[in-house]
């Protein structure tokens, strides 16, 4: 037996170092720390995330070829806008027409059923459609919520990567904005809000204006919703983007430009209209919603804001179902993003949707907001000119960098979208959805029009039971009686209490 092998080997530490085995391991867990660190960096910092991009060019292989233009947003830069479904059906006004079938205000609104149902509902969409979308905590009235569950419910939403919108008839007092945004210790739960109030003269039961008889009578409500807003970013320092929603009918379509001329000088980011539609409630329903066309809705909106305010330039889905734009506003004037009769301001569109669309900003940091717009435009140096020269060109619309500066300096300076959004009659949804599950392409020029329209929907609601996405004027039409029908039962309105015999 040798000494060598009697005794303990030790291995001799090389003469350059005397780091012991320990310090080797905890060198090489700090490296792959700082690696997995460095690579989350580089995926939260690339302009469009990987499975954004899949999202994307899924949703384009998808859309029907009739939509697939060079002005069509879908699978280029966004999924399109999402929705939850009977999360809190219940509403406490009443409007003619109202979209919730007819046995929504029988069920009980249970926090505990809308945050569970939204958190699997988001997880689906997430799954789906990718980290990144736009979506609407809707499905009834949104404020009967407890301040707490709504505000679970948001931040449910922006867990799974959604920019929410509360979608509300407005009738709420500050104190309910408050507890929505701030925490029980007064401290603000998100940097930014969104809402989406409904205000028009086809609502009954609002406090103060149970049964307006014009939509000049509601603007005073309009006024205090939004100074809300304004209120809460000075009191709290928490930002708001805000929508006013109107549905329209023929009696109410000759208002829709006065509507329009007030609330563009309230500070509401959106205006949305919505023809009526024979969809939801049938004890609801009018007559000559049809006649409300979405062309007839575009031009009272013009003829109220004083001009043309293209919508061709840039497309959600089917031009049947939605138009929309954006303009820039500097006071009494408005000057639309985008052009479409100016070819460069096409051309300059088609550039940076191929090599920007996808990029998404919403709930991000204002550094990684940074990072990921120097690393698109070094990664593209050639569009810095393009995205200046169309900065030119909005500044000239919009009556020269001058004007637009002491409008700024004046607080008059802003972005207003518009939007017409088309839903369809249940009677003809529901024919060509049943086709459409079966695969097949109806014969009947109608109906292939609704499924033409259904296939580009641009407004999505989940169903992680069934593993399906649905368009929400099918959920509407076609599957809000029977759910509502399962949550009477399963949240009724007086529970029953079982007593021992
Ligand atoms: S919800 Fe209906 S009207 Fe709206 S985009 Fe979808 S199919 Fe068109």
């Amino acid at each position: 037996m040798t000494t060598e092998a009697t005794v303990p080997h030790r291995r001799r530490r090389p003469w350059f170092s005397n780091r012991t085995g320990g310090d080797v391991r905890r060198g090489a867990a700090a490296a792959g720390k700082t690696a997995a660190l460095l690579r989350s960096l580089e995926l939260a910092t690339r302009p469009v995330h990987p499975e954004s991009r899949a999202a994307l060019d899924r949703r384009w292989s998808e859309l029907p070829e009739h939509v697939k233009t060079p002005a069509q947003l879908l699978g280029r830069t966004a999924v399109g806008c999402e929705g939850t479904h009977g999360v809190f059906p219940k509403c406490n006004l009443t409007c003619t027409p109202c979209y919730h079938s007819a046995d929504a205000n029988k069920v009980r609104i249970d926090g505990g059923h809308t945050v569970t149902t939204v958190k699997e509902q988001l997880a689906f969409l997430r799954r789906l459609r990718g980290p990144r979308a736009h979506a609407q905590l809707i499905g009834g009235e949104v404020s009967l919520l407890p301040a707490e569950d709504h505000a679970a419910a948001l931040l449910a939403m922006r867990a799974a990567g959604r920019e929410p919108m509360s979608m509300t008839h407005g009738d709420f007092d500050y104190q309910y904005l408050l507890d929505v945004a701030l925490d029980p210790g007064g401290t603000p739960r998100f940097r930014k809000i969104s809402f989406a109030a409904h205000f028009d003269s086809l609502m009954r039961g609002r406090r103060g204006m149970p049964r307006p008889r014009t939509e000049a009578e509601l603007n005073p409500f309009r006024e205090r919703f939004a100074a809300m807003f304004t209120d809460l970013k000075t009191d709290h320092g928490v930002s708001s983007y805000i929508a006013h929603n109107m549905t329209v009918t023929p009696a109410n379509i000759d208002q829709v430009a006065g509507v329009t001329s007030a609330v563009l000088d309230m500070p509401f980011d959106m205006l949305s209209f919505q023809p009526a539609a024979y969809i939801g409630d049938d004890r609801r329903w009018g007559k000559g919603f049809t006649d409300v066309t979405i062309d007839a809705v575009w031009d009272r909106i013009e003829e109220g804001a004083g001009q043309r305010i293209p919508w061709q330039g840039t497309q959600f889905g089917d031009t049947r179902c939605n138009r929309t734009a954006v303009v820039l506003r500097t006071g009494e004037k408005q000057a639309p993003l985008l052009d479409p009769a100016d070819q460069k301001d096409l051309d300059a569109r088609d550039r940076l949707l191929a090599h920007f669309g996808g990029m998404y900003f919403g709930g991000t940091p204002n550094w990684v907001v940074a990072l990921k717009v120097m690393r698109a435009l070094l990664a593209h140096p050639r569009e810095v000119p393009v995205i200046l020269r169309f900065g030119r060109r909005l500044a000239k619309r919009a009556g020269g960098l001058r004007h637009i500066i002491s409008a700024a300096r004046a607080g008059r300076l802003s972005l207003k979208t518009f939007v017409v959004h088309n839903f369809m009659d249940a009677a003809d949804v529901a024919p060509a959805w049943d086709l459409m599950e079966k695969g097949v392409v109806s014969e009947d020029p109608k109906t292939r029009e609704v499924q033409e329209r259904l296939g580009a929907c641009m407004y999505t609601m989940s169903h992680p039971e069934t593993g399906k996405l649905v368009p929400a004027c099918v959920q509407h039409s076609v599957l809000d009686p029977a759910e509502n029908a399962g949550l009477r039962k399963l949240l009724p309105l007086s529970p029953k209490v079982r007593t021992e015999p």
